[in-house]
């Protein structure tokens, strides 16, 4: 249990900020235990918990989250939100609660141990279920978050959770296993030991969930100079906004610049197994409390911090600097100081960077918003500027978002059996071959022969058959090439779940419109006239539906136009968006 009390002994002797509430919360058995333990557990009712869940539970257990030392009791849960503080009096903004649904609570009995498993069904901690409560969605979201509108992720998100919440003692098993970058995670055990080495009373915090650019380096290392101290490099990369950038990748950026342009006896990086709630200024606090028991006194707050974008009105929901004020209005009882910025700008003439409000209106500046790298940069296979990203950085954002050119796309033909759905395929297929793109042909007939063997014609069937040439399409594209596939794909609830598995932006729907008289005519191979004599049933046209696209990126007509002047139409849309560059690569440019 916490003690409101004084310092443990093993922080006396650090010149660290101890942790909050006095002492490291330490949930993990102990070795010897762990044996006995494992064997008990498994002869418990279990439930699975969530990703967030179980990036929760990994900073309760290793005292991230002191002092809390659980999952949400009904009186810390309302507590929390209600007064930003747990029943004990502890600041804490953010309600951490596990919630499970009914079907879980009936295996739940108030007294006895449940074992928690992580998503992939390991073993983690067993809980002592003190209390099983309701909690209202709409509640937590108008008070802790401050909205109900949807677009707010994590309000959508709690919308799906669960309408129960679980609580009591925990004895964690293992933490959740983690094999990337296992050289930068470390407990806030492991933090503080790090940083003592250091020798800095000082130790600055930065969050962040996005790759690194130039004004955070600036941002940083001004923070550094400033408060005399140790930089505490501390990204989130448990979850974060939905959409961001993977953290494979931003850990990627991470490295190269810390080990590039920082002073290595200044800086310490570590990857923090945060689930983001994208919840502004309760948040940040938050990040404040959490940064303290890594050992950190400083935390850098600059605009718009942990927000969560724009509501469903266009507006922020919190105002861009509601994040500093709140964690200024709480540094002397937490004992952690915000180390306020302006947003950071930079200007061109004197080739450095400075807060906004310091800058005269005459005064040149430039940046670049997170929009446009994407749009005007990654996309056009175009290099961001020195000025705006170290080059090191700029190369993995490139390798990451390759331009249009090398990116997969998925062209998927549809319409009735004869229509010309594979000999037009066929052709495309060759064509983009002549502008050296990579191209796989899936053609539903020959798919038929081999990982669709066996399927037949049934709904369930051709639903199935449809979604196996969907998985494949989704791995060429997502691999940077180009699925050309051709199948009759008459249901289009199923068509729109492949449109959405590959995503929107990357997939081109070509409608071939022959009329059926013309389909029935062409019978190549006497399948329609076999359909009319009854000897095949469910025959798409004949006694199955067709579901014509209602939105069709292309539509073309096979009784005007050639299957090459088809294949061209299709060609020419994927030169305007970019998938197929017709000029040589200028190496000039470069
Ligand atoms: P988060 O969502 O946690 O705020 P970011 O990676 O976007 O993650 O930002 C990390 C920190 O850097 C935040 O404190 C943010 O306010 C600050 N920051 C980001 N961009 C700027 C900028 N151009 N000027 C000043 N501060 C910034
Ligand atoms: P699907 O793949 O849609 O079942 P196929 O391409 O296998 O259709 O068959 C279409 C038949 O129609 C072929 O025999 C093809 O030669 C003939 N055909 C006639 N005109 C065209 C055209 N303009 N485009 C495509 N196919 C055509």
């Amino acid at each position: 249990m916490l003690t409101m009390t004084a310092e443990s002994p093993t922080t006396e002797k650090t010149v660290l900020i101890t942790p909050y509430g006095g002492s490291l919360i330490d949930l993990m058995v102990a070795d010897a235990e762990r044996a006995e333990l494992r064997a008990y557990a498994n002869t418990l009712p279990s439930i699975r918990i969530s990703e967030r869940a179980a990036c929760d539970l990994e900073l309760l257990a290793t005292g991230g989250f002191s002092p809390l030392d659980r999952f949400m009791s009904e009186a810390d849960h309302q507590s929390v939100i209600d007064t930003m503080r747990l029943a004990n009096g502890y600041l804490f903004p953010i309600p951490v609660p596990l919630p499970v649904d009914e079907e879980e609570v009936a295996k739940i009995k108030i007294g006895r141990d449940i074992a928690l498993r992580s998503s992939s069904n390991e073993l983690l901690a067993i809980m002592n279920v003190e209390e099983v409560y309701r909690w209202n969605v709409d509640e937590v979201s108008l008070k802790a978050f401050g909205t109900l509108d949807l677009r707010h992720p994590i309000v959508s998100e709690m919308n799906s959770w669960g309408k129960y919440n679980i609580s009591g003692p925990m004895r964690v098993l293992q933490l959740p296993p983690r094999y990337d970058f296992k050289s930068l995670r470390f407990t806030p055990a492991e933090t503080r030991a790090q940083l003592e080495q250091f020798g800095h009373k000082n130790v600055i915090a930065f969050q962040t969930r996005n790759p690194l650019h130039r004004v955070h380096e600036e941002l940083t290392k001004r923070a550094t100079v400033e408060k005399d101290g140790v930089l505490l490099l501390h990204p989130s990369v448990g979850m974060t906004k939905p959409g961001d950038v993977d953290h494979f990748t931003r850990v990627r950026t991470y490295k190269a610049l810390a080990q590039r342009y920082y002073d290595p006896d200044r800086i310490l990086l570590s990857l923090l197994p945060l689930a983001m709630r994208m919840g502004g200024p309760r948040e940040a606090l938050w990040h404040a409390i959490i940064r303290r028991n890594h050992g950190a006194n400083h935390l850098i707050v600059g605009r718009d911090h942990a927000g969560p974008g724009n509501d469903s009105n266009g507006q922020p929901f919190y105002g861009p600097y509601d994040a500093q004020e709140m964690v200024e209005n709480f540094s002397e009882e937490l004992g952690v100081d915000a180390v306020p910025f302006q947003k950071l700008v930079y200007l061109p003439e004197e080739d450095r960077y400075e807060e906004v409000t310091k800058v005269t209106k005459e005064t040149k500046t430039a940046s670049i918003s997170g929009t446009q790298v994407r749009e005007q940069y990654l996309q056009n296979g175009r290099q961001l500027p020195e000025w705006f990203t170290r080059p090191e950085v700029a190369e993995i954002l490139a390798e990451t978002y390759p331009p249009r050119y090398r990116q997969g796309v998925c062209v998927w033909f549809t319409g009735l059996h004869n229509a010309g759905k594979s000999t037009t395929a066929n052709v495309l297929t060759t064509l983009l071959q002549e502008f050296g793109r990579n191209v796989t042909l899936l053609d539903g007939d020959v798919v038929r022969t081999h990982f669709s063997e066996g399927l037949g014609f049934s709904k369930e069937d051709r639903n199935d058959h449809v979604r196996r040439i969907g998985f494949v399409a989704s791995e060429i594209t997502r691999h940077g090439g180009i699925a050309v596939c051709a199948a009759v794909s008459p249901y289009r609830a199923t068509r729109n779940e492949v449109r959405n598995t590959i995503g929107s932006d990357n997939y081109i729907e070509i409608f071939v419109d022959t009329p059926l008289e013309i389909c029935e005519q062409r019978d190549t191979k006497g399948l329609y006239a076999r359909a009319r004599r009854g000897e095949i049933q469910g025959f798409t046209g004949i006694d199955d539906p067709y579901e014509p696209p209602q939105h069709p990126e292309i539509i073309i007509d096979t009784l005007t136009h050639t299957p090459e002047e088809n294949a061209r139409k299709v060609l020419n849309m994927l030169i305007e968006q970019g998938f197929v560059r017709t000029e040589a690569p200028d190496l000039r440019a470069n």
